[in-house]
């Protein structure tokens, strides 16, 4: 068993634990998961709000209601894509090809969208060591497809955000610079 397993079937432990109180409500029927009833649960694996599949993220479900679901089996297939494309043990950084072993280190695009006609469908999952961005020739490329996508009205929530200015705002200056500048301007936008 790899870690990756051993961490979700820790996590699954971990939300029977939180479902045996009986307190957690299921998201799809508003009724409480109460102690030998059959759930499932995802972890926050949507960022994108507008993204049909964010009703699954970071919860819980009765079983019956989550596979009486019609996007149950998306959901599902995501969630183990999401686990396939960033194994904690594996990841490896999109500059220099070496494994990112310190989660220090990490930063993550993680899914952005499915549609395979978005420029953008090519950097979902991308993942890098924080240090290999700033001398990154395509990092300038990647931010203005990020910043296109996020404007396009398309994408809902703060994540996009947050990842542009990690990604982003470091020390290349010219996107710095335009990022201060777009700040400035819209700052009410970009929260
Ligand atoms: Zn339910
Ligand atoms: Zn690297």
């Amino acid at each position: 068993m790899g870690l990756s397993d051993f961490l979700f079937e820790l996590m699954v432990k971990l939300l029977m634990a939180i479902l045996l109180r009986g307190k957690t409500v299921c998201t799809l029927c508003g009724k409480p998961i109460v102690e030998n009833q059959e759930a499932v649960g995802f972890p926050p694996f949507v960022s994108n709000e507008l993204d049909p599949l964010q009703i699954f993220s970071d919860g819980a479900f009765h079983a019956s209601c989550f596979w009486g679901h019609p996007l149950a089996m998306q959901a599902e297939a995501r969630d183990v894509e999401s686990r396939e494309k960033n194994p904690p043990l594996t990841r490896e950084c999109w500059v220099c090809r070496r494994t990112i072993d310190n989660p220090d280190e990490y930063l993550g695009l993680g899914h952005l969208t499915d549609d395979a006609r978005e420029s953008i469908h090519a950097l979902n999952y991308a993942q890098f060591h924080r240090a290999c961005l700033p001398g990154w020739t395509d990092r300038g490329k990647m931010c203005a497809l990020l910043e296109e996508f996020m404007n396009s009205g398309k994408w809902k929530g703060p994540k996009l955000a947050q990842i542009l200015t990690e990604l982003c705002n470091g020390s290349s200056g010219y996107w710095n610079a335009r990022l201060q500048q777009r700040d400035l301007r819209t700052r009410a936008s970009w929260i």
